[in-house]
């Protein structure tokens, strides 16, 4: 039995558009026992909205089966919180419906908290920057949902919570910033638990060199760059992230 843990922009749909036979090639590995997961970063849709997304799509998906950074983060502090701890959160509902789901409470008081949320948010001020940098100061730990800069729409780019992380280390002068998302180690490990395999029986597959590549190789598992997102040939080959395979599309990943 495989694993294959599936990116969703970029790798199984572009937008609202299904990448051409992506539905089939999913199927066909359902059918041969494998087993399959999507893994995205994006933290401002709830899991649910991508099951129904992908069923709509011709890709029949229980929430079970979609990972994203919000539930990462949730899953994470839910293991490593301290008794009396306090979390401020920067981000937007679906995240903290996750933090919620997972019995993670959060206060409104940033100037209290031992750890803060940091995740993509289209209400970001200069207040919660400025609680954000205050509460680093202090000491306390920040976690990222992801690290992307931008998040890729179909007439353009929107600036992700990478550049939140960008602004706090930019005022630190240093890193301070634990990230939850690919391509971290923290999600590798989720994918692979929620999958029941070794890593070496897994394949990464996504469109992005420096998260679902990176996560990949990192973590031991087969990474497979496909060509019908952001990610090429010529940056692949020149690369710190070398994918072990680049295929034209997902439709090949039956062949491997
Ligand atoms: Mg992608």
């Amino acid at each position: 039995m495989k694993g294959y843990i599936f990116d969703l922009d970029g790798t199984v749909y572009l937008g609202s558009r299904m990448i051409e036979g992506a539905a089939d090639a999913i199927r066909t590995l359902r059918e041969r026992g494998d087993k399959v997961v999507f893994l995205t970063n994006k933290p401002i849709a709830t899991r649910a909205s991508y099951a129904q997304k992908l069923t709509r799509m011709g890709i029949p998906t229980e929430i079970g089966d979609v990972l994203n950074s919000s539930l990462i983060v949730a899953r994470y502090l839910q293991r490593t919180l301290k008794p009396g701890q306090r979390v401020y959160v920067i981000g937007e509902e679906p995240i903290r419906q996750e933090l919620e789901a997972h019995g993670v409470e959060y206060t409104e008081d940033a100037g209290k908290a031992d750890i803060v949320v940091l995740s993509w948010d289209r209400s970001f001020t200069y207040d919660k920057l400025n609680a954000l940098y205050q509460a680093s100061l202090r000491g306390a730990a920040v976690i990222a949902s992801n690290p992307d800069v931008t998040c890729p729409l179909e007439d353009g780019q929107l600036p992700d919570t990478g550049t939140f992380i960008a602004a706090l280390e930019s005022a630190l002068g240093k890193s301070a910033v634990v990230v939850a998302g690919k391509p971290s180690r923290i999600a590798a490990e989720e994918a692979l638990q929620h999958m029941g395999l070794e890593s070496t029986s897994c394949f990464v597959v996504g469109d992005r060199l420096e998260t679902d590549v990176r996560m990949a190789n990192d973590a031991g598992m087969h990474s497979v760059l496909v060509l019908t997102g952001v990610g090429t040939r010529e940056q692949a080959e020149a690369g710190p992230d070398r994918p072990r395979t680049i295929l034209p599309s997902i439709v090949k990943i039956v062949d491997l």
